[in-house]
């Protein structure tokens, strides 16, 4: 499908399959400038701040089995990040629900991964004043990917804990979900270097952050910690606390230093690409003895047992 067969938001093209260039792009639909469009087709300009300066925010929500999963509160914090970056897109938050619903009925997938964003743009006049760049809103529905494999969530994750340390909350807000992830790659990369399989980093007092793409938790006898500064607030960890709400186990956030992660009875890892993700080896050393633990299985049931709660997931039209 070429830009001038696209047709707006409200249609439902055809999207052309000859067009999908697999080898190189995932099979799936993208939203932007008005029209939807094959994965392969959805290009913005090199002179968008949003790739020269990371000048963007975003959002991932999942769909398992034709259904949104807590996609209101991925769209709140979404609409606060471009709030907090003053951002404007023309469209309200039913009208983003309905796009990336639409994305996601046009891929045809059951399960997908679905990006919103929103760049700051550029100029028509090229100037460097931010305040004149006209933001872009992009979105796009690919098929479901995970941090960890099937293999890894069944014997869970080998994690190393890089030295580097996590961009500072002064300097960039975490609560802005942003593609300041160079800090990140370097902790894969560091990670890969020393025979593990992914990797977390640490916040500016030494303590454990976060890693690329996922928050942590420690459970230690039946209690539950996950960092609280330097975070993104992950969506996944929120659904922990709230299910551990519901499991009456203790949960909450606070400091995490590398011994006391070292330590505890059992590690996972969190994040919308896997939800809730066992770690069972960290740098050298088993987690407890070094089996996915119980307390870990217990929140992991119930996780994927909301996905077909009305309270927790919306269903997907796919017409
Ligand atoms: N931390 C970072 C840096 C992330 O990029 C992500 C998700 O992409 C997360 C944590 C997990 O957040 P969520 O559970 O909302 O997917």
């Amino acid at each position: 499908m070429t830009s001038a067969e696209a047709q707006p938001v409200t249609m439902f093209p055809s999207i052309d399959e000859r067009h999908q260039d697999t080898r190189r792009y995932p099979h799936g639909v993208a939203f932007m400038d008005g029209q939807y469009l094959p994965m392969s087709e959805a290009k913005i300009s090199v002179l968008d701040w949003g790739f020269l300066h990371s000048d963007a925010t975003y959002d991932t929500v999942h769909v398992w089995d034709g259904r949104f999963f807590r996609l209101d509160k991925h769209l709140e914090r979404f609409h606060r990040g471009m709030a907090k970056l003053r951002m404007k897109i023309p469209y309200t938050h039913a009208e983003i629900e309905s796009i990336l619903s639409t994305c996601v009925a046009l891929s045809g997938h059951q399960s997908a991964y679905v990006e919103m964003i929103c760049t700051r743009g550029g100029s028509p006049t090229f100037s460097r004043d931010p305040r004149q760049a006209e933001n872009r809103f992009i979105a796009f529905a690919v098929p479901y990917g995970s941090v960890a494999n099937k293999a890894q969530m069944q014997r869970g994750l080998h994690v190393a804990i890089s030295d580097t340390v996590r961009i500072p909350p002064a300097s960039v807000d975490p609560g802005i979900k942003n593609y300041h992830w160079l800090d990140l790659v370097k902790g894969l990369f560091d990670a890969y270097d020393s025979g593990a399989e992914t990797a977390l980093i640490v916040d500016t007092n030494g303590n454990i952050a976060e890693g690329p793409g996922f928050n942590v938790f420690a459970v230690k006898g039946q209690k539950l910690k996950t960092p609280a500064h330097g975070v993104l607030a992950g969506i996944t960890r929120q659904s922990v606390f709230d299910l551990c709400g519901e499991l009456g186990i203790d949960v909450i956030a606070g400091d995490i230093d590398r011994e006391e992660l070292k330590g505890s009875d059992e590690v996972f890892i969190t994040s919308t690409a896997g939800g809730i993700m066992p770690v069972t080896k960290i740098d050298d050393r088993l987690v407890g003895d070094g089996s996915v633990g119980p307390i870990t299985k217990r929140i992991t049931d119930l996780y994927w047992k909301k996905h077909s709660d009305p309270m927790w997931s919306t269903p997907i039209q796919y017409k």
